[in-house]
């Protein structure tokens, strides 16, 4: 199974248009591998479309991977579902937002890497944009879950000081004592 394209020509784009369907592998995405981390077995859909109509340029994705994140009050590993569809719409012009409906969109301009004559859309790098912006701001645990203890707690209770219970001195008062 061919890996998702880093880029796609813009001219192939808009007369053949781009589809794509596979596991999605973290390792893709670095910066999302830098918060989450992905299970070995889970299964895993990701799909990828673009094509253009009427002028203007489609990118859909939807993603479903059971990942884990780190929960940012204990700092445990918990489950995460990342399930996102998103729909944008890449726009030539700004002109051409007028006819959308609610849809998000962008400027070709503001993304497209220029390559002697090729406009190339980095769709791996548009992708994890998106995701990174779906992401929880602060990942939680439920707040009744009883494994989660916050992690100051657990500080402080590591400060307490520590009874030692074979000071050498101790034993030498004893010794000294007979
Ligand atoms: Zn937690």
């Amino acid at each position: 199974m061919k890996q998702l394209a880093n880029f796609i020509d813009l001219e192939k784009l808009s007369t053949q248009g781009y589809q794509w369907q596979g596991e999605f592998q973290l390792s893709q995405f670095p910066r999302l591998a830098e918060l989450l981390s992905q299970k070995a077995t889970a299964k895993t859909t990701f799909t990828c479309e673009i094509n253009k109509v009427s002028g203007i340029y489609w990118l859909e994705f939807s993603v479903k991977a059971p990942l884990e994140n780190q929960c940012q009050r204990c700092l445990q590993a918990m489950d995460f579902l990342l399930d996102e569809q998103i729909k944008l719409a890449l726009l030539e012009d700004k002109s051409q937002a007028s006819v959308l409906q609610e849809d998000d969109w962008l400027l070709l301009d503001d993304v497209v890497e220029r390559v002697k004559h090729e406009r190339r859309l980095p769709i791996l790098t548009m992708i994890e944009d998106e995701l990174l912006l779906a992401l929880p701001l602060v990942p939680k645990h439920d707040y009744n879950d009883k494994n989660c203890v916050p992690v100051e707690i657990l500080a402080d209770e590591e400060e307490e000081p520590i009874v030692e219970k074979n000071n050498p001195f101790a034993v030498l008062a004893e010794l000294k004592e007979k």
